[in-house]
């Protein structure tokens, strides 16, 4: 295993040496690595710390001292006239201070930074000649690197000749690199070929611009990003700057990533790093960390370099999104509509700064198509709030006894049959009363954006089930306080105040009861608008299919399941027991008003508001003639964004929709 403990540090010194070295071959001479970046930066930091304190173990050839890996004989050699050096890293904020202090006190004074994406692909060198594109090579070790020229002129991005006044020589410097999109559409081919797909981007850019045969390249559609020079001699007027640099590479034809900055401080540079880090997603293609460079040139020729690193440059490491555990077992989980959905049990593993030993798994055909097996070394991902998910497994650790996982036949809750639709990849528990179903409906009704009910959260409504004190929302009107204070970590205290609350729900309204009450496809934003349009649950109940799709902003899809929960005995009795609780089933009804201030535009709401909750703004909206719709497209006349907006906000940036915040929709509403 790679992170075994060699004895003495001479041991563990030869030994990371190996490991790196075999890692830099598969990495950059086969596109295939068999060790995540993340896992290959350990090692590598273990490295350099052990030669720091031992600096005898320090030799020339160490991987510390060089630069990616020898060029392979594939390709004829190609000397770089400005060596093309690597990075020192910086894995947190710490060590970006670290790299600012270290400036600072060699320049004399706080420097200024540009920072730019680092995208992930491969670095090259494009050489002009008179403003003619004569050659280019990857960077190898530095020195020497393969040619690849006739593969370079595949890329469509890469000038054949540059525009304006070119200088007599010229070395573009920058990334090759394949759009996310690209990716998947190229992936898609592969495996309808039969053949195996990439695991990333930068693996696919990399074997693509290797291949011997350039209209392989061709096929690959690899994109490029400039971001600096080697050698330019006799030009009129040389950038002073590396954000002039990227200015004058921009005019020159090349395409520059559009997300550069100058940051005048090292906050403006952390800022950077946490908002990029933040939305990466949002890009088209992979980013793997920012790089800080000092933007004065004059200034990073001053500083120079140290060994394979400039001392005027970092790169900032985003924290992993990927790390491989052991998948112990499947379990099952029962959703509130039955659905079975299996989950991975892991060895916990560290990622992204928590521990995670649950992830998705989708469904069966996901588990099929991606052979996953119980026993299997798995990847798993994590990125941003979005749920860890097991990507696939390391094929090369599959153990002899890996298991394939079966659904169980039954339902592994309540033992009923389980029903398979023939065009669902999802089975489900036929027993609406099904413990596990009724727990989760429970919790739901008792969820913040429906009835609020602090105190029953997944403990609680689990209890309720299993002492058999509740069968249906309903019953939860019914708990008396003695009953619960009898259960497990209950007193007479907690319970009474769960009573109180139960009780302090019945006025809430029925936009939030109907986003409670589990009916397919409503959440808190259909709600508001089925209540606002009928002003009360009988009048719903009543509403055939075509007078609820006549509602702006419900479809056909979302009518029919209303109606079908309105048609069912069982719902029906549920909803006359509420009523008999003194559960509030009305909403102030809101005129159809086709005409207000709103009518005829589209809103999307993201993020969360400051003092509206979605469903009052939805209500609102609607009130004023307005529509709501859930994502965000051409139509779409106004993004209404609150705190931690995410992507539907990047999609309005682009799409150039108006971008509205609480305060500017109350000024629409009056206008
Ligand atoms: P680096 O990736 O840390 O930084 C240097 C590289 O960044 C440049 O060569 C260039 O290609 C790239 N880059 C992207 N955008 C840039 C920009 N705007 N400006 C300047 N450079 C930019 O260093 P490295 O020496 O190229 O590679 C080491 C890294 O490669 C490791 O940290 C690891 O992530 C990965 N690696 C992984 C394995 C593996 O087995 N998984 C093996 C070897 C290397």
């Amino acid at each position: 295993m790679a992170t075994t403990r060699s004895a003495s540090p001479t041991e563990r010194a030869r030994d990371l040496r190996e490991l790196i070295e075999d890692a830099n071959y598969r990495y950059y001479v086969v596109d295939d690595p068999a060790i995540s970046d993340q896992e290959y930066d350990r090692l590598f930091q273990e490295l350099l710390r052990l030669e720091e304190d031992h600096p005898e173990l320090a030799t020339p050839d160490s991987p510390t001292q060089r630069v990616g890996a020898a060029a392979s004989s594939d390709f004829p050699p190609y000397p770089h006239a400005v060596a093309m050096l690597s990075l020192g890293n910086a894995f947190d904020e710490d060590g970006l201070r670290a790299f600012d202090a270290r400036v600072t006190k060699l320049a004399g004074k706080a420097a200024a930074y540009v920072c730019e994406l680092k995208i992930d692909g491969l670095a090259v060198s494009v050489r002009y000649e008179g403003g003619r594109l004569v050659s280019a090579g990857t960077r190898g070790d530095g020195m020497v690197g393969e040619d690849v020229t006739p593969n370079i002129r595949t890329i469509r991005t890469v000038p054949m000749n540059l525009r304006a006044k070119p200088p007599a020589k010229l070395d573009v410097r920058g990334e090759v690199y394949l759009a996310k999109s690209a990716f998947e559409r190229l992936n898609a081919t592969r495996e309808a070929r039969g053949e195996p797909a990439f695991a990333n981007p930068r693996n696919a850019a990399s074997g693509g611009l290797r291949q011997k045969d350039p209209r392989l390249t061709a096929e690959r559609r690899l994109a490029f990003f400039a971001y600096a020079s080697g050698a330019f001699e006799g030009a009129k007027v040389q950038p002073q700057t590396q954000l002039e640099l990227l200015t004058y590479l921009r005019e020159a034809g090349f395409p520059v990533n559009e997300n550069a900055r100058r940051c005048g401080s090292l906050e403006a540079v952390l800022a950077y790093c946490r908002r990029w880090e933040d939305e990466r997603e949002s890009l088209d293609y992979e980013i793997d960390g920012v790089v800080i460079k000092v933007d004065d040139l004059a200034l990073q020729a001053k500083l120079g370099y140290a060994g394979r690193e400039p001392r005027w440059a970092i790169a900032y490491k985003f924290r992993a999104r990927e790390a491989r555990t052991k998948l112990l077992d499947i379990g099952i989980n029962v959703s509130r509509s039955g659905k079975l959905n299996p989950y991975a049990i892991l060895e916990p593993v560290a990622l992204g700064g928590v521990t995670v030993e649950r992830a998705t798994l989708h469904n069966l055909d996901d588990i099929r198509r991606k052979d996953i097996r119980i026993g299997d070394t798995v990847v798993v991902h994590r990125a941003g709030d979005v749920i860890p998910y097991v990507v696939g497994p390391a094929l090369e650790l599959r153990p002899k006894n890996a298991r394939i996982f079966a659904m169980p036949k039954k339902c592994p809750v309540c033992g009923s049959a389980i029903d398979q639709p023939p065009d669902d990849v999802f089975s489900y528990c036929t027993n609406v009363a099904c413990p596990a179903q009724v727990t989760e409906r429970i919790r739901h009704y008792c969820s913040r954006g429906a009835m609020d009910i602090e105190g029953v959260g997944d403990v609680l409504a689990d209890q309720l089930v299993a002492a058999d004190l509740a069968h249906d929302v309903a019953d939860l009107y019914e708990l008396a306080v003695e009953k619960l204070a009898a259960l497990p970590r209950m007193g007479e205290k907690s319970a009474q105040n769960v009573v109180d609350n139960i009780a302090a729900s019945k006025r809430r309204g029925l936009a939030r009861l109907l986003s409670g009450l589990n009916i397919r496809f409503v959440g808190g934003q259909n709600a508001a608008l089925l209540a606002g349009a009928f002003g009360s649950i009988d009048a719903i109940a009543a509403a055939s299919q075509d007078a609820l799709s006549a509602i702006p902003g419900i479809g056909p899809q979302i009518a029919e399941s209303v109606a079908f929960f309105f048609d069912r005995p069982q719902n029906l009795k549920v909803i006359e027991r509420l009523k008999k609780h003194g559960v509030d089933t009305t909403a102030p009804k809101r005129k159809m008003a086709a005409t207000g201030p709103l009518a005829g535009k589209t809103f999307v709401l993201t993020g969360t508001l400051p003092k509206l909750t979605r469903e009052e703004a939805s209500e609102l909206i609607a009130g004023a003639g307005g529509k709501v719709a859930g994502s965000v497209s051409k139509k779409t006349d106004y993004v209404v964004a609150g705190e931690e907006a995410g992507s539907k906000l990047v999609k309005a940036k682009d799409l150039g929709v108006a971008v509205v915040d609480e305060a500017e929709l109350r000024k629409l509403l009056e206008s």
